[in-house]
């Protein structure tokens, strides 16, 4: 390749050094083409290595990096690659300058207990903390001023592993934080921050490390310091691991010690943006600040930090919910509280629906409700079941007035679309550029040739295939399967037959028992000779949750099954790699909660990117989504008090829609072998679906109905209905 490299001021950076600062920044990770080049290095170690740039890095010295380089001719991508991002993020895009003045040098402070970044960072368990790496990435994207705020936890969430006789194992596995893509964050003086947060019971001190995330930091606080009691040490350890002690623990110092960390950086937010109940603490030290820096009284500032405070609600699931017990309250907030000058039972009032009720336990939501002017859920629907919820904390006002609105979820379209299906839209849609949140550019997909947009998602389908077979025999490899059982699994599934994906965590609510649950009738769906369907599962299990292990151990037993065992696999550990490959690879995205208990849901949203189809329960996002013929809807939404009738009807439902709609319109093909009609209901699917359900409009929407409001500017009011 020829190609005169402008000169630039990087001439004395080695190829080496150019790739060891793309790593540190996880821009990378959503650009296939800078991607290409980590992989390209060795394909092998790279996927040993999960996808870890710093690792990968690691295995080289700088002068066989370089000599790898010279071989593989990669110098001018690393060059091409280096310059993009130092323009990338000394840029600041026309969206913020057009539509987020306001936050000017005041930026959204965001919080959140989990961020789902990337598969080489494991910081998240699931969706909420998936929804939040996909809300900075976007942040980064539009270039809203916007900082993070988080836990670094060093085993993360469990690693998911099926022994010989299906159960679940968990296994936490310790990150080697070297590995990871940290910096130490300084204070003015250039000194490393440590954070305090004051205990009845003693001091929980905290580091702040430092994540960049293309234009967006994300702080992460870490307790592993000597100075902590080894018990503390530990505090950080795991995501939503130990018991309630440990959770409060947790809590105090993501929200406490987070507003105190933005404080020695020398940032002072103009907005708090509360990721679910789970951060509300923070609201208290901003309180306690305002009091300090303005002589303010306790009222005085709690209308000035709730003013400047969105707290987003993520789930009508009850235990969904943060409670504490008074006694445990009290021994972490006493010194704060007496510092807010308020008695135990006032305090204890913030986070109860009923303040006079002393028997009431000490509810994040409740106090996150209280301590914020903008609340919202996470779809229309879900806005609706909210209000419903919460609406006692209002008693003044009827449902309708409960001032909880609703901004829908989305995700971040350059994360989850496939790299050949942003080619072929790069090519063929004039004016597509995967941030496009603009209708009309994103319904020219009507003009991209059927034939084409058929064979790019074939050749996805393929991918998923052969991944899940990889997958499949390592699994086996690691119980010590017989070698039939090996040679079996590098055949199974069919590239061509109907592929349905079923992937999320195995919570009750999502019924992943509903489709398995009559054996023979799932029989003669899936070994149907002329019209064949597949089913890939994934999904963890909580750990404490049996009756999810055992829909799992059922699943695992199917694939065992020499009558399914071609046609039903389940992926073992799901996160964002396994992820990233079904939301690519499927035909269907089949979801069957019980509605309305899934809030939003994302993952149905990423496989319209692809081109697959959503079959779910209108509920969450697809009860505003669903138009008839941009994909598949199971029943009429109507749902009933008695959840064995309720499942009985769900399920029939699922089977007739898919036996006499989904499997006949799948297998409908012309005289070239193309699904006409299907092909058209993909397209539909991304012309409605892909911009409104990306994480680019949903922060624009809370740039717009949110942060401009609580940061002082214009207003306008959040959708309510
Ligand atoms: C998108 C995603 C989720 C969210 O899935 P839903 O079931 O739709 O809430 C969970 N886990 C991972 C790894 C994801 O990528």
């Amino acid at each position: 390749m020829t190609e005169t490299t402008p000169s630039f001021r990087d001439g004395s950076l080695t190829a080496y050094q150019k790739c060891v600062e793309i790593a540190h920044n996880l821009w990378w990770s959503w650009h296939p083409e800078v991607v290409e080049i980590f992989q390209l290095l060795d394909p092998i170690r790279w996927r040993e290595l999960g996808h870890n740039p710093i690792a990968l890095l690691r295995e080289y010295t700088p002068e066989q990096f370089e000599s790898r380089v010279l071989e593989l001719t990669l110098h001018t991508r690393i060059d091409m690659a280096y310059r993009r991002l130092k323009k990338y993020v000394s840029e600041r895009p026309m969206w913020a300058r057009q539509n987020a003045g306001v936050l000017g040098s005041r930026p959204v402070a965001y919080f959140s207990l989990e961020f789902g970044l990337h598969e080489s960072v494991p910081i998240y368990s699931g969706g909420l903390g998936v929804l939040a790496g996909d809300h900075v990435k976007s942040a980064s994207g539009l270039g809203v001023p916007l900082v993070a705020i988080g836990l670094f936890y060093d085993q993360g969430y469990f690693k998911q592993l099926i022994d010989e006789t299906g159960g679940q194992a968990e296994n936490y596995v310790d990150t080697k934080v070297e590995y990871l893509p940290f910096e130490p964050a300084l204070d003015a003086d250039g000194k490393k921050i440590i954070v305090e947060v004051e205990t009845k019971t003693g001091t929980i001190y905290a580091k702040v490390r430092r994540l960049r995330v293309g234009r967006v930091d994300l702080y992460l606080l870490d307790t592993d310091l000597e100075a902590n009691s080894q018990e503390d040490r530990e505090l950080t350890s795991r995501l939503y691991g130990g018991n309630k002690r440990t959770r409060i623990r947790q809590e105090i110092v993501c929200g406490v010690g987070g507003v105190k960390a933005l404080r020695a950086l020398g940032i002072a937010p103009g907005v708090y943006h509360l990721n679910e109940g789970h951060n509300s603490f923070a609201t208290l030290e901003a309180v306690r600040q305002k009091m300090e820096d303005c002589g303010m009284t306790f009222e005085a500032a709690v209308a000035d930090v709730a003013q400047q405070t969105v707290f987003t609600t993520h789930t009508p699931v009850e235990a969904g919910h943060d409670y504490f017990d008074p006694a445990l309250v009290d021994e972490h907030l006493a010194p704060l509280r007496e510092k807010l000058g308020l008695t135990e039972d006032e305090f204890l009032a913030l986070g109860r629906k009923n303040p006079l009720d002393a028997n009431e336990e000490f509810c994040m939501t409740v106090l996150g409700l209280k301590l914020s002017r903008y609340a919202n859920g996470v779809s229309s629907l879900h806005g609706v079941v909210s209000r419903r919820m919460w609406r006692s904390l209002w008693p003044e006002k009827t449902e309708e007035e409960t001032p909880i609105g609703h901004i829908t979820n989305g995700v971040h379209v350059p994360t989850w679309m496939a790299p050949q299906m942003k080619t072929l839209f790069e090519r063929t849609i004039p004016g597509w550029t995967e941030e496009s949140i603009d209708p009309a550019v994103w319904s020219q997909v009507y003009d991209v040739d059927a034939g084409e947009l058929w064979e790019t998602h074939c050749a996805l389908k393929t991918q998923l295939v052969d991944f899940a077979r990889r997958r499949t025999v390592r699994q086996l490899e690691r119980v010590g399967a017989d070698a039939d059982a090996i040679a079996q699994a590098r055949t199974i599934l069919d590239p061509e037959a109907l592929t349905i994906g079923f992937a999320r965590r195995f919570a009750e609510y999502k019924r992943a028992y509903l489709v398995v649950q009559d054996e023979e009738r799932l029989d003669r769906i899936v070994n149907n000779p002329e019209r064949p369907v597949q089913f890939v599962f994934a999904g963890k299990a909580h750990p404490a949750d049996d009756l999810g292990k055992a829909v799992i151990r059922r699943v695992i037993a199917l694939q065992r099954n020499p009558k399914f065992s071609k046609r039903i696999v389940f992926l073992e550990d799901y996160d964002i790699n396994v992820g990233r490959r079904l939301v690519q690879g499927v035909d269907v995205w089949l979801n069957n909660p019980r509605r309305p208990l899934e809030a939003s849901g994302t993952s149905g949203q990423k496989v319209v990117l692809n081109g697959a189809l959503n079959f779910s329960i209108l509920d969450g996002w697809w009860a505003e989504a669903y138009d008839g013929s941009n994909g598949f809807a199971i029943g009429d939404g109507s749902i009933h008090t008695d959840l064995r009738v309720m499942d009985e009807r769900d399920n029939a439902n699922l089977l007739k829609t898919l036996e006499n709609e989904v499997v006949p319109m799948f297998y409908d093909r012309d005289k070239d072998g193309l699904p006409v009609r299907w092909i058209r209901r993909m397209k539909n699917s991304i012309a409605t679906l892909a911009w409104r359900f990306s994480a680019h409009r949903m922060v624009a929407d809370y740039v717009k109905y949110a942060y401009l409001p609580a940061a002082g500017g214009q207003s306008a009011k959040m959708p309510q209905f």
